[in-house]
């Protein structure tokens, strides 16, 4: 293991009916609360007034955002941070998927920034204070309910970047399995393949004597994909969003990256498709991540054949290690394809006219990925790979 701190200052709030916390939680913040929520899902499924009638009976003052984009949009970061600075707002309160938090953290560190947030994004500047923010998660999926991470899509530049700081950790998060009920199947598959993606980025690394981890990994892969079969079929079943609810924070919290650096090559090079693309992040893991896995095979096929039979069941007898561990890479291939996500570009009508566009996008901060550091023809590669 290498040397590592842990800490993670998120209040989780799990379970069913947790939501009225929201009366002892907010007014440890003040008074003034920025709703932030997205295109209209919470309206519809009535988490919108639940949250309006707790925040009224605690006499909080609400302002609004509504409308965060799906691949959240720079120019809602900033309509945000405008409304604080307007309204001199105590918490931000997200409401919704990975996509409204996101946002919300974008705007809390905006809120206290003079210039544009993309500033941190692009490794400009480095946020030094935050207004601090509180998340309601209605879809498992990115972690980021309980991590310090964000993804801001720049719609002029065609850009979405990844950028972190420890002053973004939500202080408190409440989740409810039942809010997970109404997400649509197919939004409930991308969140699936994105739970366990971060898990395969953590799970390709080079850091030695990791067998906890390693372990942790394979539960959860496991896990997910014993659930998602079930859950497809039955959407509203508590104890399945449950489950698939608590791997998707425990996917990306930081518990699983303790002593060892993950991997992120296939995150960066999803990113750079959704910027041009606009496709759901989910989607695009499930084409690139088996391509990702093919492409960096030799560097250490141990660790793709132990996948194989941990997590796949694959049969090692009379096998070479290649075919074992590329026996594992198509089992996982047509797993996510069995539940319904895609598995070509071609699905979304993606052809190859845009690669160097997405690879030099991909490539903005140089060579990138720690189990393989990739270079520019490694990207090119893996994107002709997915055509
Ligand atoms: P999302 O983009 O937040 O939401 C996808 C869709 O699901 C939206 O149309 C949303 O509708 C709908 N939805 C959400 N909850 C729903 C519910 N309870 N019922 C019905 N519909 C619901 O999806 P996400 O996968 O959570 O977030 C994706 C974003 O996170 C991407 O930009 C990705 O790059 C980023 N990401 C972040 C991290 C991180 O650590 N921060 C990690 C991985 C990925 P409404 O808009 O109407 O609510
Ligand atoms: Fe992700």
């Amino acid at each position: 293991m290498r040397a590592f701190q842990f800490h993670n200052p998120t209040r989780l709030i799990f379970g069913k009916g947790q939501l009225a916390a929201l009366k002892t939680e907010v007014p440890k913040y003040g008074n003034k609360v920025l709703l932030v929520y997205g295109g209209g899902s919470i309206k519809r499924n009535g988490l919108y007034d639940q949250v309006i009638q707790l925040l009224s009976e605690i006499g909080a003052e609400v302002h609004e955002l509504a409308g965060v984009e799906p691949n959240p949009r720079l120019s809602t970061v900033h309509a945000g941070a405008d409304l604080c600075k307007e309204h001199d707002i105590d918490l931000i309160l997200a409401v919704g998927g990975g996509s409204v938090i996101d946002c919300a953290k974008a705007i809390a560190v905006g809120a206290k920034y003079d210039g544009s947030m993309w500033d941190f994004a692009e490794r400009k500047a480095k946020p030094e204070a935050a207004l601090p923010l509180a998340t309601v998660l209605t879809m498992a999926a990115t972690g980021s309910e309980m991590n310090s991470g964000s993804v801001i899509t720049n719609q002029e530049t065609q850009e979405k970047l990844g950028w972190g700081s420890p002053l973004v950790f939500p202080a408190f998060s409440i989740l409810d399995p039942v809010h997970t009920f109404s997400v649509p199947q197919d939004q409930t598959v991308y969140g699936m393949v994105d739970m366990m993606s971060h898990t395969l980025e953590h799970y390709f690394h080079l850091d030695t004597n990791t067998p906890v981890q390693l372990g942790f990994c394979e539960t959860i892969l496991r896990t997910v994909i014993e659930t998602a079969p079930k859950l497809i079929n039955e959407l509203e079943n508590y104890e399945l969003r449950e489950t698939i609810l608590y791997c998707g924070t425990m996917a990306l919290n930081n518990i699983l990256s303790m002593g060892l650096a993950g991997d992120w090559a296939t995150h960066n090079i999803e990113h750079a498709v959704s910027a041009v693309y606009d496709i759901p992040h989910g989607g695009g893991l499930a084409i690139l991540f088996p391509n990702w896995m093919k492409h960096n095979l030799h560097v250490d096929v141990s660790r793709f054949k132990r996948l194989a039979i941990n997590v796949f069941d694959v049969n090692p007898e009379g096998k070479s290690d290649e075919q074992i561990a590329l026996e594992g890479i198509d089992a996982l291939s047509s797993f996510w394809t069995s539940i319904g996500a895609p598995n070509r570009l071609a699905d979304y009508d993606i052809d190859a006219s845009q690669i160097d566009v997405m690879a030099d996008k991909a490539m903005r901060f140089g060579p990138f990925g720690n189990f393989n550091k990739l270079q520019r023809e490694d990207v090119v590669e893996i994107y002709k790979a997915s055509l």
